[in-house]
């Protein structure tokens, strides 16, 4: 899918919770790499959870109870929903993100938007192989 962040129907799989929404807003970068700044401006429960039908996708069992999710077949998710403004002035979006669900680590599919590398996975032991 080609509109990674940018739909409800296919949100940022962070992950981890409101720190985990922080953690990848804080190592997006825009086109000419500058950091962006960013406010909560809203949440939204979506049903079409088509985009959990993926590889590699984990969920956040202690979350998900908090929110009642049902591990293997949730009904519904909400997704909290960003304005994400650059330091450079020149570029803004908004981003859904699914705090239960972590999926690949991915930039938003905004051309040029980049993602800096996550210090926490260097050295990590590569996910299948502990
Ligand atoms: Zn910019």
């Amino acid at each position: 899918m080609d509109d990674y962040g940018l739909s409800p129907s296919n949100p940022v799989l962070c992950g981890k919770g409101p720190a985990g929404e922080e953690q990848y807003l804080g190592r997006l970068r825009c086109p000419t790499g500058r950091t962006v700044s960013f406010k909560r401006i809203g949440s939204r429960r979506v049903n079409d959870l088509r985009y959990l039908q993926q590889a590699g996708l984990a969920l956040d069992s202690e979350l998900a109870e908090i929110a009642r999710l049902i591990p293997d077949e949730p009904v519904c998710v909400m997704l909290d929903c960003y304005a994400v403004v650059c330091a450079c002035g020149s570029h803004s979006v908004k981003v859904y993100m699914d705090m239960y669900h972590a999926g690949p680590d991915l930039p938003i599919s905004q051309e040029g938007w980049s993602l800096d590398p996550d210090p926490r996975r260097e050295g990590a032991v590569p996910r299948g192989t502990a």
